[in-house]
């Protein structure tokens, strides 16, 4: 299978593949007409820059110019796994990977059919989350599928993604690394090792001029196709306001589903689904559960919010920008 993969990325063409964030879909991230079927396949707009996988920390210096200090510490520590860091690209790296920009994303995946995918083919893998434009990250080949199947000529079945959100995105051209998104590898960890870390405005819900550091951000993510509520409260307040909204929304003959963190809870919803009650758990359920809800055609989700510690503050920011609405109570 990864022999036939190989063949196809070397010859130009799309390969779907697991990470340990969610599935990729890979091309060759040099030749400008291979990454051109990403954004085809995916309906995805130019300006939305692509991340280039590696194997080997060599290919940073390929790829990247003006290479910062603190980057060794940070890939020493983090690679391979769920961070992407944000470098000053190189001449080789094409504009159409980058969205235009001057700046090119690289991270070294974790996964092994991912590692060795790149190792065999001997090339960086331009790979954004292989899911059709605005919807969930797949997390199962099924969802790359649902989404892609016939648009892609591959995909490499690895079963469920480990951590289920994308990698955390992390700007080093700055005098300050800025985090850009909240993913795998948490903030606090990054702070740990570097000390001050910016925190992107849009993160926190702000609009900002900074949008052009991070394209990507300005478009709605995540979404299932049913509008998504998101509250966010005391257990007690956000149990409440959840029965009181499935009743308003049964009297208009809607269907209901409910993303719940506590386990045996039973509400009058159309379909209630457990997503997990620690933090790994729920980023790793939250985007099959989306697509579950969708399957079902249920017109809203009510999703209980959670702790922004941790891997909650990426949960969060998938959500939120999956939501329709938010109520804090
Ligand atoms: P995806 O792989 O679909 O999760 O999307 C890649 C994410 O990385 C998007 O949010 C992009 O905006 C971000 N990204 C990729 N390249 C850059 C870059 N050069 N500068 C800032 N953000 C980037
Ligand atoms: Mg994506």
């Amino acid at each position: 299978m990864i022999r036939q993969a190989v063949q196809l990325i070397r010859k130009g063409e799309t390969v779907a593949f697991p990470t340990e964030t969610v599935y990729g879909l890979g091309a060759d991230a040099l030749n400008p007409s291979a990454v051109k079927k990403i954004f085809e396949a995916k309906g995805r707009p130019a300006d939305n820059p692509l991340i280039v996988h590696i194997q080997d920390k060599e290919d940073l210096k390929r790829l990247a110019s003006d290479i910062p200090e603190i980057t060794e510490k940070i890939i020493e520590k983090f690679w391979p796994g769920p961070l992407t860091i944000v470098l000053k690209k190189s001449k080789i790296v094409p504009k159409i990977t980058t969205g235009g920009l001057n700046t090119v994303a690289i991270r070294m995946p974790k996964n092994k059919i991912a590692s060795l995918l790149i190792k065999e083919a001997g090339i960086p893998l331009a790979a954004p989350s292989a899911n059709f434009f605005g919807r969930p990250s797949p997390t199962l080949a099924k969802h790359v599928s649902d989404d892609l199947g016939g648009r892609i000529s591959m995909i490499l079945d690895g079963g469920k993604t480990k951590i289920g959100i994308e990698s955390t995105v992390i700007d080093l051209t700055g005098k300050t690394p800025m985090l850009l998104r909240p993913g795998g590898v948490t903030l606090e960890q990054i702070q740990k090792l570097v000390g001050a870390v910016k925190i992107h405005p849009m993160i926190k819900g702000k609009k900002s001029k900074l949008i052009h550091r991070s394209p990507g951000m300005k478009y709605k993510h995540y979404s299932p196709n049913a509008k998504v509520i998101l509250i966010e409260g005391s257990t007690q307040n956000v149990n409440k306001k959840i029965s009181q909204l499935v009743s308003k929304f049964k009297k208009q003959q809607k269907r209901v589903g409910i993303m719940s963190t506590q386990k045996n809870r039973i509400y009058k919803a159309d379909m209630t689904r457990f997503v997990g009650s620690s933090t790994d758990k729920i980023a790793a359920n939250l985007f099959r559960l989306f697509r579950e809800f969708d399957a079902q055609k249920v017109d809203i989700i009510l999703v209980h919010g959670i702790s922004k510690k941790g891997l909650g503050l990426g949960v969060m920011n998938r959500i939120s920008k999956a939501a329709h609405k938010k109520i804090r109570i």
